[in-house]
């Protein structure tokens, strides 16, 4: 089938990195290609550009510059902080506290340590993804070293009450975690504010480079290296950095918290509408996850489109140009339900007829306007042939 047009609605697997984020990054492929350990010139230049990305990617989240630690991304962080909790804590106990909708980075890295004597308990979730904190506390126990919740759900967008839950776990002695990758650049964070003590972050779901992340580990706390070698980020992250990386990624914070309030209003007119289009003119449909949208990720919408299979709609939507998930990007290669819907409660059925559309900072009305005359012809396609 020609394409006339590309729609790109799946933001919150990935976004493009932004032409300034870009052009800041070139030189330090080239010219500015120093070690930043070393101690000439050119050295001194990259140790200068690690450390302005430093600066920025701690504004946008209220940190100080000396509590963050460039790695990997986000699965990096997750994994850190899992991993490097469950070794500096085993004396402690080796109990772990999470949730059912936490990205596969937290759940597979929880399952692992659970294959090695750990135990772990997955918090129930209510019918719009939210955690009970009175249900965290009564989880708490004596042996309970970590409890991760992440801050916005990737699935459905549910936004946490990060702070309360922070506040339990710390009441009872326990290190608290948050996974805040789609959480950056899309809700405003205080650090401090939140008191948490571990926050993971990643450049490419906010306009910077891919395989480019962040560690905010408060003042004070300790957590071992997950990668050893040499003494780079004050020996709590071994590796060459990846320069033109890191500079992206401060690129990207900087300019994400200065479009913060353009964004958020942005993405979320245009989420209602797509949202307000679908409900309206498309028959048999339910949206999941928060419906006050001040707590939901302001791209978010998940609809479930019962009785067809999202599989369907997603191939169909992409020969007409147009990209979106199904569930989780995650798990788009295995027919399994979304362990996030699943959470919330919905059938395995209607887990399988449900779609993931995230918008983002070059998304327009035309875009929405052409998904949606696309997706109604998609969906009474699909809906007759099921009849057959
Ligand atoms: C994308 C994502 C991750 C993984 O981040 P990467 O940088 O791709 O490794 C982790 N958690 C959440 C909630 C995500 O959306």
């Amino acid at each position: 089938m020609s394409q006339t047009r590309k729609v790109y609605l799946d933001y919150s697997a990935t976004t493009p990195v932004k032409e300034e984020v870009l052009q800041q990054m070139i030189p330090y492929f080239t010219q500015n290609f120093g070690n930043p350990s070393s101690l000439y010139t050119i050295g001194l230049e990259a140790k200068a550009a690690v450390d302005k990305a430093r600066a920025q990617v701690a504004h946008l989240i209220g940190a100080d510059p000396s509590e963050l630690y460039f790695d990997g991304g986000g699965s990096e962080s997750d994994n850190w902080t899992i991993f490097g909790v469950a070794d500096a804590m085993k004396k402690k106990g080796k109990h772990i506290i999470t949730t059912k909708i936490e990205h596969h980075a937290i759940l597979h890295s929880t399952e692992f340590l659970e294959k090695h004597g750990y135990e772990v308990t997955y918090l129930d979730v209510n019918k719009e993804g939210f955690v009970d904190p009175a249900a965290l506390e009564d989880a708490i126990r004596e042996d309970t070293i970590l409890v991760s919740v992440m801050f916005v759900n990737n699935e459905i967008g549910t936004v946490e009450p990060i702070k309360e839950l922070c506040e339990i776990a710390h009441k009872h002695g326990v290190l608290f975690h948050t996974d805040a990758v789609q959480a950056i650049g899309n809700v405003p964070i205080d650090v401090h504010d939140l008191g948490v003590d571990f926050m993971s972050m990643s450049s490419h779901k906010i306009y910077g480079p891919k395989g480019e992340g962040g560690m905010y580990i408060r003042k004070g706390v300790r957590i071992p290296s997950f990668i050893h070698g040499g003494a780079q980020e004050k020996g709590k992250r071994a590796g060459t950095e990846n320069l033109a990386g890191i500079v992206g990624f401060g690129a990207a914070a900087e300019l994400a918290e200065q479009n913060l309030e353009h964004h958020r209003k942005h993405c979320s007119e245009l989420r209602d509408y797509l949202m307000d289009r679908i409900t309206a003119e498309i028959p048999d449909v339910i949206v999941n996850g928060p419906s006050d949208h001040s707590k939901r990720h302001p791209g978010n919408l998940n609809v479930t489109f019962a009785k067809i299979e999202g599989e369907s709609i997603l191939l169909l939507l992409d020969s007409f140009g147009i990209a979106v998930s199904t569930g989780s990007a995650c798990s788009s290669k295995s027919l399994k339900p979304s362990h996030v819907l699943s959470a919330i409660g919905v059938s395995d059925e209607l887990i399988h007829g449900s779609v993931r559309f995230t918008v983002g900072d070059f998304t327009t009305k035309e875009d929405l306007d052409y998904t949606v005359d696309c997706l109604k012809a998609v969906v009474s396609r699909l809906r007759e042939i099921s009849l057959l």
